[in-house]
């Protein structure tokens, strides 16, 4: 495999991974090995997860009263 370049995240390391939603390429430690994303999209996608579970907490007002 011939290099293809620098990780675009960090511009040092060489190219180990495309990542698999905006196609960035990435070295070997910015990429999330068990999604194949780089560490932005990984972030991105933990964001939407977080936000989700904000809805979910109301719940918790139910002891309040
Ligand atoms: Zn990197
Ligand atoms: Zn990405």
């Amino acid at each position: 495999m011939s290099v293809a370049g620098l990780c675009e995240i960090c511009h040092e390391n060489t190219v180990e991974h495309t990542c698999g939603r905006c196609g960035s390429l990435v070295c070997d430690r910015h990429v999330d090995r068990r999604t194949d994303l780089c560490v932005e999209c990984t972030t991105d996608v933990s964001d939407t997860s977080r936000q989700e579970k904000d809805t979910t907490v109301p719940e918790t007002n139910q002891y309040w009263s």
